[in-house]
């Protein structure tokens, strides 16, 4: 089983050879081991939101840590090294969008893991056909209560907008309510 140091060197090699940057140097990288929980995944600790076009880093947190599980550290080690490819990959696109995919695609790094999920948990609302992100979280309950409160405000406004109304004026709001209501979900 690798140390520590060796998964974060070889994570730093592998990342410069995705990226070809220099700057992967820069970058103060922690290590985090946990029992059960995802694979693997990297936190950024900086504020700097990652963010590349195509192959090139524009900019990438300048600390993160790389957490690891006592599971991922038994996989064979071409699929470790699978894994940590699909993270060095998040340093310049945090989620698993259509550019991660296409850079993914194009160097043969899986895009999915089962017990992988490194790309957060996504609040998002329904934007015409589509489900917009509105905010990412570390974790499942995060997400879920933030979701939640975007849900109560949404009710909230309802109940003011019914008060004092009458029944007939109440089911005429409802009936709008229920057509514009935000149609939130959280996925991962
Ligand atoms: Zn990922």
């Amino acid at each position: 089983m690798p140390s520590d140091q060796e998964i974060l060197k070889q994570f730093k090699n592998i990342a410069k050879d995705i990226w070809k940057t220099p700057t992967i140097d820069n970058i103060k990288m922690d290590f985090e081991c946990r029992k059960g929980g995802c694979l693997m995944s990297v936190r950024h600790n900086a504020r700097a939101k990652a963010y590349a076009i195509g192959n090139t880093l524009v900019r990438t947190p300048s600390e993160m840590t790389l957490i690891i599980s006592d599971e991922a550290r038994n996989l064979p080690k071409k699929q470790f090294t699978q894994l940590l490819k699909h993270e060095a990959l998040h340093l310049g696109y945090q989620r698993h969008d259509a550019d991660f995919r296409r850079i993914a695609n194009k160097l043969g790094i899986p895009i999915t893991f089962s017990l992988l999920n490194d790309g957060g948990y996504n609040v998002q609302i329904k934007d015409g056909t589509r489900y917009k992100t509105v905010e990412t979280f570390q974790t499942l309950n995060e997400a879920r209560s933030y979701a939640e409160r975007i849900a109560h405000k949404d009710v909230s406004l309802y109940r003011k907008a019914i008060k004092g109304k009458t029944s007939k004026e109440a089911r005429d709001i409802s009936e709008t309510y229920k057509k514009k209501r935000r149609k939130i979900r959280v996925s991962y």
